[in-house]
Parts: C-alpha cells; structure tokens; sequence
C-alpha cells in the first residue's frame, strides 16, 4: 500500500509553493491508489504564526484535497522524538555538543566531532548530536534519479535536538514518516539536501528505505523561493480555481481547455488520471513561477 503525506510547517497560511508539494504529493499518492496522510510540523513555535495550521486545513479543504485519517501534529509527539533520543544516549549513539555555531564557522563550516568523546553532561544547555554510522553520499530520487550528498556534509554527526530544546527537523520527520508508515516522500527540491541525513537515520534505526521524489520550486519575481519567510502571498480560499490551474501548469500537466473549465473536482480527478513523474519539469533547481504556463 502507498502511503504519501504533506508535511507543512505552520509559519504561514498555504502559498503557491506550498500548494506545488500539496498538489504533487497528493497526486502521486492517489494516481498509485495510495493513502495521502497531512502532518502539521510545528515542533518550532517561534517561527510559527498563531492560527496558520487551522488556515492551512481549511485552504486543503478549499482546494477539495481531502486527507486520509486524522491530522498528526508534531507538538503532541515530543515523548517519542525524546524517547529516540535518550535511546541513542544510554547507547552512546547520541552525545551532548556545546560548540558554538561561530567555533564551527571557523573550523571550516563542518562540525569535525569536537564533542563526540567528551562525554558532556547536559546540566549546561547543550545540543545533542547523533554519531554519523551510516553516512549516506547518494540516493535515487523517482524523478531526477542518482543524486549526491557531498561527503563532509553526509558525514558530519548532525544536531537532533537544539540547545534551546526544539528537536530537529530531521529527527522528528523520521521518526513520523516511520510512524506512519509512509513509503514515499514527495516534497520541494529545497529538500533533496537533508535527505541523505533522512535515509541514514532508517539505517541507524533499521528500517527498509522509502522512496522520494522531490517537486521543482516556485520562485517569485525576484528569483527568491516562495516561502513563508519570504511573505509570499497566501493562495486563495474563496476562489481555488486559477491558483489550482496555475498550480497544475507548473506541475507539467497539459490541461485541456474543457479541463479547465470544470468544477474543481472534476479538474483535481483528471489530474489523479493523468499524472506523470515524467511531466514534471526536469530541473531540481528553482523554476521562475510562470515558465510552464504557455503563453
Ligand atoms: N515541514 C517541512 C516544510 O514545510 C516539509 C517537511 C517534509 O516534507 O519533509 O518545509
């Protein structure tokens, strides 16, 4: 069985780049009779914005694309990412790191270890970082095919929880796509960089690999990636349509003008029907918003 997710964090309302993952994960999700999970990843409240996982819902909800099961939310599953941790740290996987980004900048830019025989007690605030076993230098993605991790960044013993006690991005999608039993993660080309520290994390945990494929990105005006951060402007709710077309363009779809004259059902079924890996534009680097759109 697939099982596919959309994992947004809640530092915004959706935007047109976040609708590119929604759209492509649901998609590849449902074109192979598969289960689309959302999980909202609000392990980091500062970069929140109060009421964004609600707006998020309701703007899938909009678009008429509907999820399987119920909403997981990463803010009520600190005991298992702690349980993981303090797992790693009986066994001496994990230790406690109390270098400075600034120490780190100056050794290069890669964290060489500097802790890892320490043995640190955590009574000073102190980053855990994991003991890099299984170091991943390449992995296949469904579009793009072999990509490669360069080696001191697939080697570096990576942070799991921060000084200031938010878990790492990381470690908490892992442990949930784990969780869940997701067998395929589709997602923005912003992406594909952490997902070396992903695959070796199921190693280190002994799991079967999963499969990703990673979405181009949507950039603005100015060559920046639509995100939160950047403000980019919220999607529609109360008028789905021309974003959901605008969206499908960028996703390589050719959309017959009957197509699009639909209701959004009727557009979002053809979609399922006629999605390709293969229409999906070719780079893993950002696309400029309107380059699929004919003119
Ligand atoms: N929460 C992440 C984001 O919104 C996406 C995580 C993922 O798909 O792995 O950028």
């Amino acid at each position: 069985m697939y099982i596919g997710r959309f994992a947004p964090s809640p530092s915004g309302p959706l935007h047109f780049g976040s609708l590119i993952a929604a759209l492509g994960s649901y998609f590849q999700a449902k074109a192979n009779q598969g289960q689309w999970l959302v999980r909202i990843e609000d392990i980091d409240p500062p970069r929140e914005m109060p009421g964004a996982s609600e707006l998020i819902l309701r703007t899938l909800e909009a678009y008429q694309l509907e999820w399987d099961g119920e909403v997981v939310y990463q803010s009520q599953r600190h005991h298992l990412y702690q349980q993981q941790i303090d797992a790693w740290i009986s066994s001496g996987q994990a230790y406690y790191c109390q270098c400075t980004r600034k120490a780190i900048k100056e050794s290069g830019g890669y964290y060489l270890g500097t802790c890892r025989d320490k043995q640190l007690s955590n009574d000073t605030p102190s980053a855990t970082r994991l003991r890099m076993t299984q170091p991943v230098y390449e992995f296949i993605d469904q579009k793009h095919g072999r990509l490669t991790i360069p080696h001191p960044l697939a080697e570096e013993d990576f942070i799991i929880k921060r000084r200031d006690g938010l878990f790492a991005y990381n470690l908490a999608v892992v442990l949930d796509d784990i969780d869940q039993g997701v067998t395929e993660v589709v997602r923005g080309a912003d992406l594909i960089e952490p997902t070396g520290r992903q695959i070796s994390l199921y190693k280190m945990l002994g799991q079967s690999p999963i499969h990703y494929l990673h979405l181009p990105l949507a950039l603005d005006e100015n060559g920046q990636k639509l995100s939160k951060q950047n403000h980019a402007p919220a999607i529609d709710n109360s008028n789905p349509k021309p974003a959901l077309l605008e969206a499908m363009h960028f996703l390589g779809f050719q959309l017959d003008p009957h197509i699009e004259q639909g209701n959004l059902d009727e557009i979002i079924a053809w979609g399922v029907e006629n999605w390709q890996i293969c229409q999906l534009p070719n780079t893993t680097e950002i696309t400029p918003r309107f380059s699929n759109r004919p003119r």
